[in-house]
Parts: structure tokens; sequence; C-alpha cells
């Protein structure tokens, strides 16, 4: 029977709905600025997200035969750009945070709980969220901020979570992961943490199977009724996801 002692949060549909109103967006300004006749819409992106990290996806779309060819300069270039449109989209306000999500955080910190961020995005993109979204605090507050390509294998490895673990030297029996997608969970579960999943548009149809909860959003007390999808633990879980859900989920 584990304690819970940390929680490690995934960035992108996690933390806030980035994908669909800040990166795709950022990159459809990066590809009109160098000339690119080539636009990303919801459904594109939606696909592309099945490729992990933004200079994969561009090199995906390349090989399929919806951009022009490009030499690997040339896409870095386009992803650098992408980067500096996405922290201006942050820095105007233009991506909150997901319903539950401060209110987590800030009792788990209350707690004592460590925290700690473990995504495949990039340190310049993951501070500017931090800095507009959460607030400037945030960068003490948070153990660890395990971010890009610091390890080799992007998620589904598990060595972003892996990392995180090492360099909080927390043991993962004592660690809850918060996902939206199916390469994270995978990420997570291959680290040996339980999980929980807060879907979006993009990962709703994703295969969650084994995955500790699966819920519609973290939601708020005061908030509508969340949806329920997989709830293998049987909490009772109505309008919103609490701390003391987490703990029991870690607490097996
Ligand atoms: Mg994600």
């Amino acid at each position: 029977m584990a304690e819970l002692k940390c929680i490690l949060w995934d960035v992108d549909g996690t933390l806030a709905d980035t994908e669909r109103d800040g990166h795709r967006v950022a990159f459809n300004m990066a590809f009109d600025e160098a000339g690119i006749d080539r636009q990303w819409d919801v459904d594109t992106y939606g696909e592309l997200l099945a490729v992990t990290g933004g200079k994969e996806r561009i090199r995906f779309d390349i090989d399929r035969g919806d951009m022009p060819d490009m030499p690997y300069e040339t896409i870095a270039g386009l992803h650098a750009r992408k980067t500096i449109h996405y922290q201006s989209l942050i820095a105007e306000g233009r991506i909150p945070l997901r319903p539950g999500v401060r209110r987590l955080l800030e009792e788990a910190y209350a707690q004592g709980l460590t925290l700690g961020i473990s995504t495949t995005t990039t340190p310049a993109a993951l501070d500017a969220l931090i800095e507009h979204s959460l607030g400037k605090a945030w960068f003490d507050r948070f153990a660890v901020l395990a971010a890009g390509d610091i390890v080799p294998a992007k998620k589904p490895a598990p060595d972003i979570y892996n990392y995180a673990l090492q360099q909080l030297a927390i043991p993962a029996e004592n660690t809850l992961a918060l996902e939206d997608s199916a390469n994270g969970w995978k990420s997570a579960h291959a680290a040996g943490l339980k999980c929980v999943v807060t879907i979006n548009g993009y990962t709703s149809g994703h295969d969650f199977d084994g995955a500790d909860l699966v819920v519609s959003e973290l939601g708020e007390p005061d908030g509508e009724a969340i949806d329920v999808l997989q709830n293998p633990h049987a909490l009772h879980i109505a309008h919103h996801v609490e701390l003391a859900h987490l703990q029991a989920i870690v607490h097996g």
C-alpha cells in the first residue's frame, strides 16, 4: 500500500488545451511567414498528433506528400519560429488552464506533495505557459521540469518519466501521472506510474485500456458534472476529481 507523494503533469492537452488553439495555430503562422503553402486545419492536426514532436510532425507531413520537401535545417528553423509564435499566443493569454488544474495543483502543493512536469514540449514553450497561465511562483513550486529533448526517446517511451523520478529520487509507486493521450498514458504506465487521464477532443478516441481513471476533465466543485469514462477503483466522482481520489488510486 503506497502513499501518494508526487504528481507529475503532462502539459499539452493536460494542463491546458494547447494543441488545437496553441501549437496548431503557431505552426500555421510559421508556415505562412515562410511562404509555405500549407495550413493544418483542426482535423489534419488531429491526425498529426499521432506523431510525437513538432519537427517530426512536419517531416511526417512532407513524407506523405502534403508539404514540399525541405532539408532538416529548414524544418528546425520552422520549428524554432513556431515556438516563438506559440510563446506569444500564450503571452496574450489565449491558452487558459483546463478546469480543475489550478485547484488540484494548489491543493497538492499546500499539502506538501512533490509536483513536477513531464512533457515532450520544448522548455521555452513550457516556461511561457508557466509564466503566463500559472504564474511565476510555480517555477519554484515544481520540483522538476522535465521537458523537450532532455531524453532521446519521447513518449510513449518511459524515458521522460524515468528521468523525472530519478531527478526527484521518488519511487514510481508513490507517484501519479496526469495525461490526456494514449502515448502519454503508455509512457507513464511503462515507467510504473499510476495514471489519471483527462481526455480532450483530440484524444477521446484513444485506447486507455488499463488506465487507473479516465475522465472528461478534472472539473470544479461548483461546475457541471464531469464524464467518468473508466473508473476501475469505483471512486465516487461527481463534479470534480479530488486529491483524495488520486490518493486512493495510489494506495491501490
Ligand atoms: Mg498530452
